[in-house]
């Protein structure tokens, strides 16, 4: 199968950087946040993360390149959070030296636009989720020519009531071109195929958002489900674990409308999540109906918001959402 061995790779560097995350949560009083320079937050968890993705990479596929969230500049100010960091990545992976973790965090470059292939990494999305010890999830998709071909995303603290095997475990979802969709509980290796609801009647449909308002308009959401006769109120919850609630049929809509008309999408927080529903038979568009562009690099400069759902009711909220705009 296309893809097999970088599935296998992503599989187990996500797993890899669940454990490290866990691990930060359950051991760390103080998680040491810092703010960026756009003002949102990063930890230890969110560099343990990537450079614990970024070497398994390395090993595999040395020649690939890494489009990643977190700039390793951020670290080198901060001695108490760089040696935190090191001693998170050594407790899972012995034999890395400070100077390759360092290395390894750093190797993410911004030009992609014109490359053949290359990997995107969210290393925690989320951020804000996972500081609250709510939802947050570890994201990796590989791009070729332009086309998201493959993602893997783990939602930890996330469970799909009767739909998750080992209830309450959290889970792992992957996606390849042409596929489809899977899901995996963190306890076994073992898939289940997924797919999205067959709810056609906009008034039964669940609804997801983000859970941060600084992020999205909550009150233009509102008002698009009021026209839509939606009467269940929004399925909160952080990071693209929203794709993964629509691609196993936990909800049948997730829209973002950024509070600021200037924001830009970042492509580390939808490409898997991208694959992961239109494997599973949905359809993802920004609010104008147009495809997801994933060949402008860090920003997917020319969609504006998000629109996921399980493709029947994909017309009516367009509608919806040219109704206001
Ligand atoms: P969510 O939990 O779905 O809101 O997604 C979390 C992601 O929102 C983070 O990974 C950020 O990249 C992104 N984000 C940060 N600031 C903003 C903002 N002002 N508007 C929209 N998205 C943002
Ligand atoms: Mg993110």
């Amino acid at each position: 199968m296309a893809y097999e061995n970088e599935l296998k790779v992503a599989l187990n560097a996500v797993k890899k950087a669940l454990r490290l995350s866990g691990k930060v949560q359950s051991t760390c009083a103080d998680i040491k946040v810092i703010e960026k320079k756009d003002q949102s937050p990063v930890t230890i968890a969110d560099f343990g993360s990537q450079a614990v993705i970024s070497l398994e990479l390395f090993k595999w596929y040395p020649y690939d390149l890494i489009l990643a969230e977190e700039e390793v500049n951020n670290l080198h100010s901060n001695q108490d959070l760089r040696r935190s960091v090191v001693n998170f990545v050594k407790g899972e992976i012995e034999t890395v030296t400070e100077l390759q973790i360092i290395e390894a965090i750093g190797v993410s470059t911004r030009k992609v636009e014109t490359v053949k292939r290359f990997w995107v990494i969210d290393p925690i999305d989320g951020t804000k989720g996972f500081i609250r010890g709510e939802q947050y999830a570890i994201a990796m998709a590989l791009v070729q020519k332009g086309e998201v071909v493959m993602g893997v995303m783990a939602c930890p603290n996330f469970s799909f009531g009767a739909k998750c095997p080992d209830h309450g475990t959290g889970c792992i979802f992957h996606a390849t071109k042409g596929k489809g969709a899977y899901m995996q509980s963190l306890k076994s290796d073992e898939d289940r195929k997924i797919s999205v609801d067959s709810v056609i009647e906009a008034k039964e449909a669940r609804l997801c958002e983000s859970f941060e308002r600084a992020h999205v308009l909550h009150e233009t959401h509102e008002k698009i489900s009021v026209m839509l006769g939606i009467t269940e109120p929004p399925y909160r919850i952080d990071s693209q674990t929203k794709y993964a609630a629509v691609a196993c049929g936990d909800a049948s809509i997730y829209l973002r409308w950024p509070r600021n008309r200037r924001y830009r999408e970042k492509i580390w927080d939808h490409a898997a999540g991208w694959i992961i529903v239109k494997e599973a038979g949905g359809e993802v568009t920004d609010l104008f109906g147009n495809p997801l562009d994933f060949t402008t690099g860090e920003l997917l400069k020319k969609n504006f918001g998000i629109l996921a759902t399980n493709r029947h009711l994909h017309q009516s909220v367009l509608e919806a959402i040219r109704a206001i705009i």
